[in-house]
């Protein structure tokens, strides 16, 4: 996916695996902890023994994408407006489409909590090969975030803080 006409204002969106601030990857707070505690990767055993190298097998930042496909998310943010686009799993499709606005809603605490992590920081993370238990020491998350059916919160400093911005899902024409 390397275009998109944004359902809000109708500018297009691009982007090319280049960190532009346009591409956020998005976890379930509850995976991203399940992940970051991961320690055992059994492809990393054979990998490591093929090419004769020592333990430890663990699973590493560089190799999230393909370990833990299910486990994430991606979504993009048009440049124009700052709508949200959150894609399916498979990447291709848009499945939601959640438009900024200034109203005032309350944070519904009861909803799925995520983290979320800007493309700059992703790609770092990406790029390292650390084992993924460094990863929160080495890296702050770019926003937490609260989302249900109907909104999204977004939080710069934590979950209990004052949100920092909210949208609000809009219907999308279809295609
Ligand atoms: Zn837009």
């Amino acid at each position: 996916m390397a275009g998109l006409k944004c359902s809000n204002c109708g500018g297009s969106i691009r982007y090319h695996d280049t960190p532009s601030g346009i591409q956020y990857t998005v976890f379930t707070a509850k995976s991203w902890e399940n992940i970051t505690q991961a320690i055992y990767d059994p492809k990393n055993e054979r990998m490591h023994n093929e090419w004769k190298i020592p333990e430890p097998y663990r699973y590493l930042s560089c190799t999230i994408w393909e370990d833990f496909p299910k486990e994430f998310r991606e979504v993009w943010v048009c440049p124009h407006c700052g709508t949200i686009a959150v894609f399916d799993n498979s990447g291709v499709r848009v499945k939601a489409v959640y438009a900024p606005t200034t109203d005032i809603f309350s944070v519904d605490r009861h909803a799925e909590k995520y983290v979320v992590f800007s493309d700059y920081v992703w790609e770092e993370i990406a790029e390292l090969s650390i084992p993924v238990s460094e990863i929160s020491n080495k890296f702050n998350v770019t926003y937490y975030a609260i989302a249900n059916e109907d909104y999204i919160w977004l939080f710069k400093l934590g979950y209990e803080s004052d949100y920092d911005k909210v949208y609000k899902r809009i219907s999308v024409a279809k295609e």
